[in-house]
């Protein structure tokens, strides 16, 4: 398994200047994530020290050329889970194999998909669910539906035949994105993927059944949503982080309530902005440093 000591998921401005902060002091970084929204073609105008208009992808690109120069390793892949192990290590689940590091930050953003179906509040808690590894085991032996069509949603339904083998993908209307390979493990674990949309939830006290945008009704006590990619939301429901709505938890230190866990940036919410971002990110590398310290004396 690839070892690290510190893993940054995600590569925007707040994960950037963690990096750079941290490998400038010396710790071996890793960073997992690609091109923010923001490093598209856009103008940036009230960014500290840029006079003159500069594109998010100029600004951004400098960012990995700067975090790159102290020492940061970095590329374009999606982290699709994260636990703790018992040594205090996080392992994190990425597209391409899993990464250990003693301290992790979540610097992932806001961006949570939602799937569109139009009495989907009414059934969280009773069926509705966005953790297979927080609610997977409730639904043992009995049909589940993951809603996703991209490699998250297929990581989300293979792990849930660890508790029932009766899986079905909704993709929301969507053509699958998920490789080749998860195609291939997803069709050796007899787990559908049908190119339709759940519309609605039926169910007396809990979910029962949806009813797909065709009108056909599909037997199945869970749902789990699984749009878009892992956001710092589904892995606040893995580790059990503390979060304030859509939002991670974080102190003026940009520390968790996970020791060696901090996260930065918009996925903390507050003012979403590059510039806050940037500081919370230097805070959040600043705090990870001591904690990979205080690891490596302990070791
Ligand atoms: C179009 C646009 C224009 C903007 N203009 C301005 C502006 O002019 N000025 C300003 O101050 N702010 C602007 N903003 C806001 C600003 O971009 C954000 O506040 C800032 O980018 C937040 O930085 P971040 O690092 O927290 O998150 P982001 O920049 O959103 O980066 C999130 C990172 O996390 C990664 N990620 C997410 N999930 C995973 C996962 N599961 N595994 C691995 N990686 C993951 C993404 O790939 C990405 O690299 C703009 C935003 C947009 C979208």
């Amino acid at each position: 398994m690839e070892q690290t000591e510190l893993l940054i998921i995600g590569q925007g401005p707040a994960g950037l200047s963690a990096a750079i902060y941290a490998a400038r002091a010396g710790v071996r970084t890793t960073i997992l994530g690609c091109a923010p929204k923001v490093a598209g073609d856009y103008d940036i105008d009230n960014y500290f020290g840029f006079e003159e208009t500069i594109s998010g992808h100029e600004l951004i690109e400098r960012g990995k050329r700067q975090a790159t120069r102290f020492g940061a390793s970095m590329r374009c892949e999606r982290v699709l889970g994260l636990h703790q192990d018992e040594d205090g290590s996080f392992v994190a689940t990425a597209e391409h194999g899993e990464v250990r590091a003693q301290a992790v930050i979540l610097a992932t953003g806001v961006s949570r998909a939602r799937p569109g179906v139009s009495n989907l509040a009414d059934y969280e808690g009773k069926g509705v669910s966005y953790c297979v590894s927080c609610d997977g085991f409730f639904y043992r032996n009995r049909p589940v539906l993951v809603a996703g069509q991209g490699t998250f949603a297929a990581n989300q339904a293979l792990e849930l035949t660890n508790y029932t083998p009766r899986v079905t993908i909704v993709t929301q209307g969507k053509a699958p994105t998920m490789s080749a390979d998860y195609r291939a493990r997803l069709a050796e674990a007899n787990i559908p993927v049908l190119e339709r949309s759940v519309v609605r939830l039926e169910g007396a006290t809990a979910m029962e059944r949806a009813v797909l945008d065709d009108g056909t009704g599909l037997d199945a006590d869970g749902l789990f949503v699984a749009m878009g990619e892992a956001s710092s939301l589904d892995f606040a429901y893995t580790l059990g982080l503390e979060r304030n709505g859509v939002f991670i938890q974080a102190d003026s230190e940009q520390r968790t309530n996970i020791p060696g866990v901090y996260a930065a940036g918009d996925c903390v919410g507050r003012f979403l902005q590059i510039a806050v971002a940037v500081g919370e990110g230097a805070k959040a590398g600043r705090a990870a440093i001591e904690h990979v310290k205080a690891r490596r004396k302990a070791a």
